[in-house]
């Protein structure tokens, strides 16, 4: 069994081969964290030493960073940085202190020669809500300026620990041989006089069961809101599973037996997307469809407090903002929230109820998908629109404002406020004694799809509700002459009556196709008047 020590050289030729090959892997750095730890003297002293970086280091500093999961609330919880110890933490660490995955991703820094490493327990003081709020906020400038991000993704809790837990592991369903080989012999012989090196034959894994090494089937790790935002930032993030170690790089995944190597996909975040794609913001449809994936995974994950739930996204709106330069709103976006309005909670109408663990605290309004989170594995479901050829939204926002307690996404919103204005039809939606929804309009009208609905509406019962068109898409058919019109809109129902406000029960299309040649500047003002040809553009107040 090679030793551990033998087995970082592997990652140092990894780092290498990145470093000066891999031309997407090299971030510019701007930010820093305001705090790292600085293992210069831990060898000699065995200890660390929290430190300042306004006061020692540039922007420039080359550090590592840990990805891990503290364990659920029974976990004993990680050391931590408090008001009352931070004195003592500047001034040293003990490594005997420290629980197991800081000591083994402090071990591994220094084996690969970084000097600090950012570590979120004791880097952010844990019960200082302001400094939480700033440098949760500054997460994903963090992970993604981390020149090596370790993920303690075999550990359980804080305490499970890197190092032992990731071992060429040899699993029993693999058939394997022990054989010993000779340099000097021209075959292989199986002799055990001590001169020979032992090497261990086993055929190359299927990919399967390396996917499962990367998912929560494996650890809890990979079902973890927070770590989404932490591998997907990070240029470089080295897993130490339960078998291997496994090298993502924005051009490079490969584990470690060097059985599995791809440069076009990155497994532990989504398999169909290449690396080129998921780090392209270069046209819009690239990275709305990369917003797309990262909400996909985003939304299954776990989070020990919903109320985390917009603050472990933070820095993946905060990266996706200043790449696209578009305007956040609750986990949507005005510039295509006509298009994000469409998500829907999986299972279909009527299988999963609002969360009961909602939070009272938490303020999310029922259109952003945030009020749903965390839904468990099942997740939120998002419509994927890049494959039309022609989108026409009709909503129009023409009111919007938020207000946090203190950074967006990391602290408390306080308040927010949207109003649109679209084209409505009033309707009635009602539910069958089987439990499906359906919508009617003007008591005559059958439409002919369901929406889909979130809430868990009592069987038989009716409701009056606004349908509220969002959007609608084009899409031309092989032979050009026919086109299929597909309109969406989100099924509200008051709320609140004074002043009249509405809340999203889910959300609807409606398919009609077209042989007519001459429509040919489709629109709002054509097709669209099927559904909603009575209808007029009202502003209604979504909450
Ligand atoms: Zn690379």
């Amino acid at each position: 069994m090679p030793s551990f020590e033998s087995r970082l050289n592997a990652i140092s030729k990894w780092l290498s081969d990145c470093d000066c090959h891999h031309t997407r892997c090299v971030e510019t750095p701007s930010v820093r964290p305001r705090r790292l730890l600085d293992l210069e003297e831990a060898e000699r002293t065995k200890r660390i030493r929290l430190i300042e970086t306004s006061a020692s280091v540039g922007t420039d500093v080359r550090y590592a960073t840990l990805s891990h999961c503290w364990g659920p609330k029974t976990s004993k919880p990680p050391l931590k940085t408090t008001l009352e110890n931070i004195t003592h933490h500047y001034k040293g660490i003990s490594l005997d202190d420290l629980n197991l995955n800081f000591r083994d991703a402090v071990v591994i820094a220094i084996k690969l020669g970084v000097q600090y490493i950012w570590i979120d327990s004791l880097c952010i003081i844990q019960d200082d809500y302001s400094d939480w709020e700033t440098e949760a906020e500054k997460m994903a400038d963090i992970y993604r300026q981390s020149y090596i991000n370790i993920a303690a993704s075999a550990a359980h809790d804080a305490h499970g620990g890197i190092v032992d837990l990731s071992f060429l592991h040899i699993s029993k369903d693999i058939p394997t041989a022990v054989i010993r080989y000779s340099p000097g012999a021209p075959t292989v012989r199986y002799t055990g006089d001590g001169s020979c090196e032992e090497l261990m034959i086993r055929p190359s894994a299927l990919k399967q069961e390396y996917r499962e090494l990367l998912s929560r089937k494996s650890s809890p790790y990979f079902a973890r809101g927070w770590v989404l935002q932490e591998v997907a930032l990070a240029p470089r993030t080295v897993y130490f599973t339960t078998d291997q170690i496994m090298w993502q790089c924005r051009e490079l995944f490969e584990s470690e037996d060097g059985t599995w190597s791809a440069k076009n996909v990155i497994p532990a975040l989504d398999y169909s997307f290449t690396v080129e794609n998921c780090f392209d913001f270069t046209s819009k449809v690239r990275a709305y469809s990369l917003w797309q994936m990262w909400l996909k995974s985003y939304a299954t994950r776990e989070l020990t407090y919903p109320s985390d739930a917009a603050a472990a996204a933070a820095g993946l709106i905060n990266y996706y903002k200043s790449a696209t330069g578009h305007t956040p709103m609750l986990g949507l976006w005005k510039e295509t929230l006509h298009a994000d309005l469409k998500w829907s909670v999986r299972g279909g109408p009527f299988k999963g109820s609002r969360p009961s663990n909602k939070l009272p605290t938490s303020s999310f309004p029922s259109w952003s998908w945030l009020c749903m989170l965390p839904r468990g594995e099942s997740g939120v479901g998002f419509q994927n629109i890049i494959y039309y050829d022609k989108i026409v939204p009709s909503l129009r926002i023409e009111e919007w404002e938020e207000k946090w307690s203190g950074p967006a996404f990391t602290s408390k919103l306080e308040y927010a406020k949207l109003v649109i204005s679209t084209f409505v039809q009033d309707g009635m939606l009602s539910v069958t004694q089987k439990g499906d929804a359906k919508v009617e309009v003007n008591g005559s009208r059958a439409w002919q799809q369901f929406p889909t609905i979130e809430y868990q509406l009592p069987l038989g019962s009716k409701h009056a509700v606004k349908l509220a068109h969002i959007e609608q898409a084009i899409y031309r058919h092989n032979d050009g002459k026919a086109f299929q019109y597909r309109d969406s809109y989100l099924v509200l129902r008051m709320a609140a009556s004074d002043p009249p406000r509405y809340e999203r029960l889910g959300f609807g299309e409606l398919d009609c196709f077209s042989m007519d040649d001459n429509v040919d500047k489709p629109g709002p003002t054509g097709h669209l008047e099927r559904h909603f040809m009575e209808s007029d553009r009202q502003s209604i107040e979504l909450v």
